[in-house]
């Protein structure tokens, strides 16, 4: 497609978008005709309650929020805004677990997904005997529900996210990335069907094989082209166990060598890690370390004193290996090996042993005791392998350089060929790339001033070196910068667009083809 029909297109959506004209305080007119105008309120006292989300930096309430019970009440709502003569927004929100304003609609509906659950019981229902185990499950179920069903029969979802609690339809919006993500790829490649409805209020079921470009525009599509209301979850047996190996380097040139020789086939480690997360520590103190992990106080006191006589952050490799009773030995061999093998810093090897239900969902706890206040200007850049060291030099040691702690600033590596280019979701253009994480929280509005300048410096970064970054929950506000995240997909990104929701009602929030009013 040439630049200026590419460009009338963009500028036509947006003139589109331009007439939605939803008053907050009454409902458009004809709504309250439909069936489903009794789930739709505009009570201020519930629409403030949809105002922001997890990152707490945006703050617009909805012009009213809608609960419905089924997907066809869903479809409803789209077809009579895609036929209006005034169409307006309408925002599908999972639990809102975005960071920057990407669920919010000041200018329309917003759709609870989460409603679905209350009233559709056995919304997630698991095949275990047929050829390929799978679960078909609703989109607004979180993961923790779908683990939970999945174990009955001694089974798992391929991938999960690291936190459990986020929604099935936002993770596969977006990606869906933790520490196994190397060996299976992000979520998205781990789906075989899905129910959407589009922006014509169409429902369609779609896969690989039946309406192809619909699935794979809606994997990572950022919830432009429809709202997800089923997915069928690829499935594996469930180990029962988990062995925790936590390694302590100083170097990152040599955890990150070490990182890549786990994921890669073809050496002695190949396969034998089933988890890995590599992750940044900045001034490592006591109260860093205390009740962030199972240390021991004489293990605390060597950790502080390794990162006081290093200049700079030091590494952590978290490795997991999964088993089951018949397996038990076989993963001592498998660490045992590990330990010689990998160039840790000698006496910071730890290790413990639990079910893996605990290791899975080992994050509930510290997200639930994340402030309700705390603002979270999160940054996540997926950085090419060959740039890897560059930039662990330019931000780690220079930008962040004296950077008085905090944790969860990961970094580990993905293998590309685990993802299917056809998905709307984008990789640097390398066959490894790391996800390099800052995964600020702030409680103070000056220091998310100061995050965001630091945010923006290690854009900046990236682009001034031509390190070829993409990023990862993207959120950009102007379509120039979506179309560099998105760059030889663009054209495809913006002519599904057109095809799937024609008039840009959904998901406004992620501001691609609108602007927030
Ligand atoms: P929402 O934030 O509600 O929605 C996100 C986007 O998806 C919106 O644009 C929305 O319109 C759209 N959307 C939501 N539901 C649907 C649907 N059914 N159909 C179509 N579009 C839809 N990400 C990871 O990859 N791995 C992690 O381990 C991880 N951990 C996290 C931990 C925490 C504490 C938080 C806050 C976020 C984490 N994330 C992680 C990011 C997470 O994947 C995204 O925030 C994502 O938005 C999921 O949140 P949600 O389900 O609440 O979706």
């Amino acid at each position: 497609m040439d630049l200026s029909r590419q460009n009338s297109i963009i500028l036509s959506i947006t003139i589109l978008t331009t007439f939605a004209s939803f008053v907050k305080s009454s409902l458009p007119q004809g709504l309250q005709t439909l069936n489903i105008s009794s789930e739709i309120t505009t009570d201020p006292n519930i629409t403030a309650s949809f105002a922001t989300d997890f990152g707490n930096l945006f703050n617009c309430t909805p012009g009213a929020v809608f609960f419905p019970s089924s997907p066809k009440d869903i479809a409803t709502l789209i077809r009579f805004s895609y036929t209006s003569t005034t169409p307006f927004h309408i925002s599908q929100r999972g639990l809102g677990h975005s960071a920057y304003g990407q669920t919010l609609v000041p200018d329309g509906i917003l759709i609870d997904m989460s409603s679905l659950d209350r009233t559709n019981y056995n919304r997630i229902n698991v095949t275990s005997n047929g050829p390929i185990p799978y679960a078909d499950v609703g989109a607004e179920q979180i993961w923790i529900d779908v683990l939970n069903a999945t174990l009955k029969h001694d089974l798992m979802p391929r991938l999960l996210t690291d936190y459990l609690s986020l929604t099935v339809g936002g993770t596969l919006s977006n990606a869906g990335l933790s520490g196994r993500a190397f060996m299976h790829g992000p979520q998205i490649s781990n789906v075989y069907e899905l129910d959407v409805i589009t922006g014509t209020g169409e429902i369609v079921t779609c896969s690989k094989e039946s309406n192809p470009d619909l699935f794979y525009a809606v994997l990572g599509g950022l919830g432009q082209f429809g709202v997800i209301t089923r997915a069928r979850i690829a499935l594996e047996p469930a180990q029962k166990r988990v062995r925790w190996l936590e390694l302590f380097y100083t170097d990152i040139k040599v955890l990150t060598s070490d990182e890549e020789k786990l994921i890669s086939t073809g050496n002695s480690l190949s396969g034998i890690v089933d988890y890995l997360e590599g992750e940044v520590l900045f001034n490592v103190t006591q109260g860093l370390l205390t009740g962030s992990f199972n240390f021991s106080n004489s293990d605390v006191e060597k950790i502080v004193k390794l990162a006081s006589e290093n200049s700079g952050p030091i590494y952590l490799l978290n490795v997991v290996l999964f088993y089951n009773d018949t397996t038990a030995t076989s993963v001592d061999q498998k660490v045992e090996l590990l330990l010689k093998e990998l160039h840790y810093t000698s006496g910071f090897a730890f290790s413990y042993d639990l079910p893996l239900f605990n290791f899975l969902n080992r994050l509930s706890f510290r997200v639930a005791a994340t402030s309700s206040v705390a603002q979270c200007p999160w940054l996540v850049m997926l950085v090419p392998k060959s740039k890897v060291l560059e930039f662990g030099s330019k931000v780690y040691r220079g930008i962040l350089n004296g950077f008085k702690g905090g944790r969860f600033f990961l970094l580990y590596p993905l293998n590309r060929a685990m993802w299917d280019d056809e998905m709307s979701a984008v990789t640097p253009n390398e066959e490894v790339f790391y996800r390099a994480d800052f995964l600020w929280t702030s409680e103070a509005a000056n220091e998310t001033k100061s995050i965001a300048k630091k945010n923006k410096q290690i854009q900046n970064i990236c682009e001034k070196y031509n390190f070829g970054c993409k990023e990862y929950l993207p959120h950009f506000t102007n379509q120039i910068a979506w179309q560099k995240q998105f760059g030889e997909k663009w054209e495809k990104f913006v002519s599904r667009k057109m095809k799937y929701d024609p008039k840009a009602l959904l998901s406004p929030g992620q501001r691609i083809f609108t602007t927030l009013g």
